[in-house]
């Protein structure tokens, strides 16, 4: 029997003081990702801290500078079906809606999708050595089973990959995190909230102890005319992405006036590389300029014994997603696919 305190905080300020009382304290809100990990004896909590009942910020509002502001708590599901979302930001929308099952998305938060683990199968299996679930013990994925793995950014520690759709288009929507902690608010680029995992991958992110997220800001700019969300896996649903691809197009004519390309399932952290974004700028929208462009956001890339395929998936996957990004009639906003 492993004993635990369960505490329900009414405001973000409760939370935190919450945080600081104990050593082993874990913020809770849909638990889908946290309850996975306790029951395969990953983490041990002493005290839970349901946070999904705080009532600082409103679940979805616009922002005085045109913006839209997403608590933390609002689930997934709430998040993609919002008329403001799905109007403004349906790039976000596709990505939340290509991901998981319904079921989870209806108990996902959107704090909680950020902070979700790998899903790497050695990582989960407390038998085997993982440097990220016991630092210093090693990485049999390097030599393992290593299909779903990373392809760019990995280090000698770790080859996982972050398993998040959200945060692809996230990333790529150039979104900010707000967080409060200990030692008072702060807000980070949400380039620079996850991290790659160098030689300390049991940080999956730059929180400091305690921090909670309190909500995510999407810029005015959502890419409502010109995104896609690409996601391929080895089956349609309820499954990882091994390659994805969130768009965001800005178009003059038939040139590039911006461009946003962030990659899921190939890396520790989702994937963008501002050179090939840039080399898109003031050029065709063209498979040969997008391919291009693809070259550029793989320079690097590492194969391992069995997911060399990536590479090419990736590349290919770039071009068809830039190329549908340029017709919204294949994005069918507001279409609730089932899971
Ligand atoms: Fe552990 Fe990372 Fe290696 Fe997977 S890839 S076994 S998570 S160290």
């Amino acid at each position: 029997m492993n004993n635990f305190e369960y505490k329900k905080a009414g405001s973000v300020h409760d939370a935190v003081a919450a945080f600081s009382d104990n050593t082993n304290v874990f913020y809770i809100g849909g638990g889908t990702n946290l309850l996975d990990l306790w029951k395969y004896d990953l983490t041990h909590p002493k005290t839970l801290v349901d946070v999904s009942l705080v009532s600082d910020e409103i679940e979805i509002r616009e922002k005085e500078d045109g913006g839209l502001c997403l608590s933390a708590r609002a689930t997934n599901a709430a998040t993609a079906y919002h008329p403001l979302v799905e109007q403004r930001y349906p790039l976000l929308s596709r990505a939340i809606l290509a991901a998981a099952s319904a079921q989870i998305r209806n108990m996902a938060t959107n704090g909680g999708n950020l902070l979700q683990r790998t899903r790497c199968h050695y990582f989960y299996d407390s038998k085997v050595p993982c440097n990220k679930r016991e630092p210093g013990t090693g990485c049999p994925a390097k030599e393992g089973r290593n299909r779903m793995h990373a392809i760019l950014g990995a280090s000698d520690s770790c080859i996982a990959v972050f398993p998040s759709d959200m945060c692809v288009a996230l990333a790529a929507l150039e979104a900010v995190v707000n967080v409060e902690g200990p030692n008072g608010k702060r807000s980070i680029a949400f380039e620079d909230f996850h991290r790659l995992p160098d030689d300390v991958p049991e940080f999956d992110n730059n929180l400091h102890p305690g921090e909670l997220i309190t909500s995510i800001d999407l810029p005015s700019e959502g890419f409502a005319e010109n995104y896609s969300y690409l996601k391929i896996r080895d089956r349609k649903s309820y499954s990882f992405a091994l390659v994805s691809v969130a768009t965001g197009l800005r178009l003059e004519g038939e040139k590039i006036r911006e461009a946003r390309i962030a990659l899921g399932g190939v890396a520790h952290k989702p994937w963008r590389r501002r050179k090939a974004e840039q080399h898109l700028i003031g050029k065709e929208a063209s498979p040969e300029n997008f391919a291009a462009a693809a070259e550029i956001l793989l320079e690097g890339a590492k194969p391992y014994k069995y997911n060399g395929f990536k590479i090419d998936l990736a590349k290919k996957a770039i071009v068809r997603n830039c190329m549908m990004a340029l017709n919204p009639e294949t994005q069918r906003p507001g279409a609730k696919p089932s899971a």
